[in-house]
């Protein structure tokens, strides 16, 4: 098995620079492409990740 996971991890530094900025609430949201439908409420919607930290987040339209 090789480099099968889509998302490249962050290296210690990169993770360390913007930690400052995530911790006051300025993540660096990226979009997720995927599936933009929530099974859970049936809408649709757009996810984001962190490319920082990696926290999620789901913005319903
Ligand atoms: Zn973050």
């Amino acid at each position: 098995m090789g480099d099968v996971v889509p998302f490249r991890k962050p290296t210690a530094s990169e993770r360390h620079k913007g930690k400052t900025l995530c911790r006051s609430g300025f993540h660096r949201w990226e979009v997720v492409k995927g599936n933009p439908f929530d099974v859970k409420t049936g809408k649709l919607v757009t996810r984001y990740r962190c490319a920082r930290c990696g926290a999620t987040r789901v913005e319903t339209r």
